[in-house]
């Protein structure tokens, strides 16, 4: 049997949700238990936030992006190394993205770079309409520092949390609730999953309620269907959040075994020549996916071939994200770095993470890696 990534994992909770869904015949993008999501994730997250439960996080971040103002002809700023799906809501808008560099101590959106380059676009009066960092495999960025820059040059920062559902930064915030809006996606591959979909979480009302409004086809209050506004068919599946709901019950047992999961890699795994992905001081990664570097002049073997090996076993594995500015639809992008997230790219590779791997499947992952290292 292959050994995945990262799959769904249902904790038995899901089912019996479910089927309340069908016996109410809420059969729709609306009801109780999506209004029921959107409470759960709120509450988890803190005080004074309001969620939209959307179909992806791509869509959560299509409307967070169109909500803060972003529209034809402007520029958003962008960490590089990430999914596509945090990315192309920009051009959806008519917009343009600028990609920046992860910082090599956290593997997370390089704040230094971001600030030179906002006192620089701020004296030449080009600020960017938005900015959306992203947490990466699992670790929040640090919300706090990039909420002040935000603040400072009056740019609506979007934070990209699809990865990081559970994890909490050096001050205690919880990934997710952070900047003007956050994003989440409850993907089949994420931390905890609706088979598809997404959240908008954000500390303006009218955020939410915007978000509402055109993700249920922009319907102006009116006996009949009238539109004065493009809307979009973004709300989430009253049966999809009935399966978000049984899995919010377990999201902290989910983040306790990905972090365990990480933890035996790491024990076994930390040789010369391997890297784990660095988790900043202080800080809670779920650890979504465990992240490494290979360093083939140490190893005598590099990621592509390793890669190649553990697929012969029936084992996935995947390189980082490839980093947008690499990436052919890109090309010609503006890019600020210095190629921290391309040697990431070219040497990292991400191990079976998920939270129902047994730890038999886990030593013969284990097992078959020594080996090649030898
Ligand atoms: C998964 C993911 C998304 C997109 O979420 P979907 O629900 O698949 O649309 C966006 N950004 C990042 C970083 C992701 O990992």
């Amino acid at each position: 049997m292959r050994i995945y990534l990262s799959r769904p994992h249902m904790s038995g909770k899901e089912e019996k949700l479910v089927l309340e869904a069908f016996s109410s015949n809420y059969i729709a993008p609306l009801g109780p238990h999506v209004d029921a999501f959107e409470e759960t994730i709120a509450d988890y997250l803190g005080e004074g936030l309001y969620c939209a439960a959307l179909s992806s996080g791509t869509a959560a971040l299509h409307l967070a992006l169109k909500i803060s103002g972003v529209s034809e002809g402007d520029e958003v700023w962008v960490s590089s190394m990430t999914f596509a799906g945090g990315v192309f809501p920009i051009i959806y808008l008519g917009a343009t993205p600028r990609f920046f560099d992860l910082d090599p101590k956290t593997w997370c959106l390089d704040i230094e770079i971001i600030e030179t380059e906002l006192l620089k676009a701020s004296s030449e009066n080009r600020l960017p309409k938005a900015i959306i960092p992203t947490d990466l495999y699992g670790q929040s960025v640090d919300i706090t520092s990039l909420e002040k820059l935000a603040k400072e040059f009056d740019v609506p920062l979007i934070i990209d949390s699809a990865e990081s559902l559970g994890a909490i930064t050096n001050d205690a915030r919880k990934a997710g609730s952070g900047g003007d809006a956050s994003i989440l996606s409850f993907n089949g591959n994420k931390i905890i999953t609706t088979s598809g979909g997404g959240m908008l979480v954000t500390k303006h009302k009218d955020w939410a309620s915007k978000a509402r409004f055109l993700s249920t086809q922009a319907r102006d209050e009116a006996p009949h269907y009238q539109h004065s506004e493009i809307g979009y068919n973004y709300r989430l599946s009253n049966i999809c959040a009935a399966i978000g709901l049984g899995q919010m019950e377990v999201l902290d047992e989910r983040v306790r075994r990905r972090r365990e999961v990480f933890k035996r890699y790491f024990d076994a795994l930390s040789i010369p020549g391997i890297d784990f992905m660095p988790e900043a001081q202080g800080y809670h990664s779920t650890r979504w996916l465990t992240a490494l570097t290979i360093d083939p002049t140490k190893l005598g073997i590099n990621r592509n071939d390793v890669m190649k090996r553990l697929n012969e076993h029936e084992i996935e594995s995947r390189p980082l994200w490839k980093p947008m500015h690499l990436q052919p639809i890109f090309k010609g992008s503006r890019y600020h770095g210095r190629g921290v997230d391309e040697s990431l790219f070219e040497k990292g590779i991400c191990l079976p993470s998920g939270s129902d791997l047994s730890l038999e499947e886990q030593d013969e992952i284990i097992s078959h890696l020594l080996a090649l290292f030898k």
